[in-house]
């Protein structure tokens, strides 16, 4: 029978700052990790590399953006032999978002390596074109559970070579319903080979999902812990008709440029979502109805700061790493203590602070209790009735998206459109913000007040020697 080992907790400052240098990593990849600024570890690889790069089956557990894709890739890439040209290496994804993402993290890291093929495969692509990508052969797969599975059925994915199985955001895919499809997969790998797990919550589904197939796991758990300085969190009471309109006030009185505020139903999302359209203030919303390439338009609208408020569930924002995020907003409060944790401990990164504000109704009361005790908090209680909404000023948003059909496709790169922007056109850098490409469409961020000119100057002129349909999002 696979046990769990007792949990090896730990805290972020027994492993902070560690080089990569202490393990047993190839000359060519301390290299590669010097290029690319990991000068030190993060606290999760810290405290799971030793444990993976010996071998074991591991189960890791740390928030958003803590660095687990390297933990793992790591580990895939110390197992690989680039010579052997089959496939052992696999990472199961929940989302072709989080899948593209890995994907990139593979590459960057690989690249000292000559010709380490790696393919992605995700439902909503060509099962034709990914067959034939299979045919000329990859080291390492990584994908979404349902699309592998139909691959493993078809019999066009051959894992006899495979010896690392990922399972990324294992908390995620449990909460998509893929337990069953990971189940078949991993049944399916040969039986010796190293399993990982990785996931930023750890739900009851983890520790059974792992019983099933991992062998004798280590487990890994940081415990989140924000630093206090960065992260200022106030509790504002409020009666639950007011809820809705209380965040519109939030927002004018403290002004933040982008805001996540989280809701836990869908419906809840959109109500919010029209009374903040009401308001007059730019908001968006992420949910499970919407198309992949809408999804994408969204999250590209709020990471550029051309929307200031992304409305979403818990469900809708896992996974998600946005870089800077001046406010998180608790619109009904979770009823558990580490996903109110999760939640606000999107915003304060780096050398930036944060907000963190709950609205609170008096049957709330017991949930704020339980997450004071866990946060080990006094909580910072605040009356709506004090913030000051006589700025008049609407809140808008400094950037506006302009989307220019044609991208990856056309051989669009970001600096084209920087160039065509700063060149020609005559605008700064500075006006310039974030620019995204994606298959079919290139977004660039531009500074609202020279929105409509861009959009003029960029179809007058070429982009790449060719003309361009430019629109405002
Ligand atoms: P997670 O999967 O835990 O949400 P990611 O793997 O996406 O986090 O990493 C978040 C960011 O941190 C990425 O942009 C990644 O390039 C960066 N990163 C990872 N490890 C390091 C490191 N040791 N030093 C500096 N940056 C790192
Ligand atoms: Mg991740």
């Amino acid at each position: 029978m696979n046990e769990i080992n007792p949990k090896i907790s730990a805290s972020s400052a027994s492993v902070a700052g560690k080089s990569f240098s202490e393990l047993p990593l190839s000359p060519a990849m301390q290299a590669t990790l010097q290029q690319l600024g990991y000068l030190t570890m993060t606290p999760i690889q810290a405290a799971s590399l030793p444990i993976a790069l010996a071998g074991h089956d591991l189960i890791a557990q740390a928030k958003t953006g803590s660095g687990k894709t390297a933990a793992f890739a790591l580990a895939l890439l110390t197992n690989l032999n680039p010579r052997r040209f089959a496939v052992q290496a696999m990472v199961l994804c929940p989302t072709r978002e989080l899948a593209d993402q890995v994907t990139q993290e593979i590459r960057r890291l690989a690249r000292s390596a000559d010709n380490i093929k790696i393919l992605t495969l995700c439902g909503g692509s060509i099962m034709r074109t990914q067959v034939s990508s299979l045919e000329h052969g990859a080291h390492i797969i990584v994908g979404t559970p349902g699309r592998i599975m139909d691959h493993m059925e078809r019999g066009t994915l051959n894992l006899e070579a495979l010896n690392t199985l990922v399972l990324d955001e294992a908390d995620r895919m449990l909460e998509m319903g893929f337990v069953d499809d990971i189940a078949y997969v991993a049944k399916r790998c040969p039986a010796q080979r190293q399993t990982l797990l990785f996931s930023a919550t750890y739900p009851d589904g983890i520790a059974r999902l792992a019983r099933q197939f991992m062998r004798n796991p280590q487990e890994v758990k940081l415990r989140e812990q924000h630093e206090e300085s960065k992260i200022r969190q106030r509790f504002y009471k409020v009666e639950n008709d007011d809820r809705l309109q209380a965040v519109g006030m939030l927002l004018k009185h403290y002004r933040p440029v982008s805001t996540l505020a989280f809701c836990n139903t869908k419906q809840q999302c959109r109500a919010l979502l029209e009374v903040l359209h009401g308001l007059g203030i730019h908001a968006l919303t992420l949910n499970g109805d919407l198309e992949q390439r809408e999804r994408d338009q969204v999250l590209i609208q709020f990471a550029n700061r051309s929307s200031s408020v992304l409305v979403a569930t818990d469900v809708a924002a896992r996974g998600l790493d946005i870089a800077q995020l001046e406010a998180v907003i608790n619109v009904d409060v979770t009823p558990d203590p580490e996903v109110h944790i999760h939640r606000i401990g999107r915003t304060g990164r780096a050398d930036q602070n944060g907000w963190a504000l709950s609205l609170c109704t008096p049957t709330d009361r017991n949930r704020i209790i339980t997450i004071a005790q866990t946060m080990r908090i006094e909580p910072d209680w605040h009356d709506l009735s004090a913030l000051q909404n006589d700025d008049d000023t609407p809140l808008v948003p400094p950037m506006v998206t302009l989307q220019i059909l044609g991208g990856r496709k056309e051989k669009i790169r970001p600096g084209d459109v920087l160039g065509a922007l700063t060149g020609e056109a005559g605008f700064t850098r500075e006006q310039v913000g974030k620019i995204t490409v994606t298959d079919q469409y290139t977004y660039v961020a531009v500074a609202r007040n020279i929105a409509h000119e861009a959009v003029r100057k960029l179809s007058a002129g070429k982009v790449k020697g060719k003309s361009v349909k430019v629109r405002e999002l």
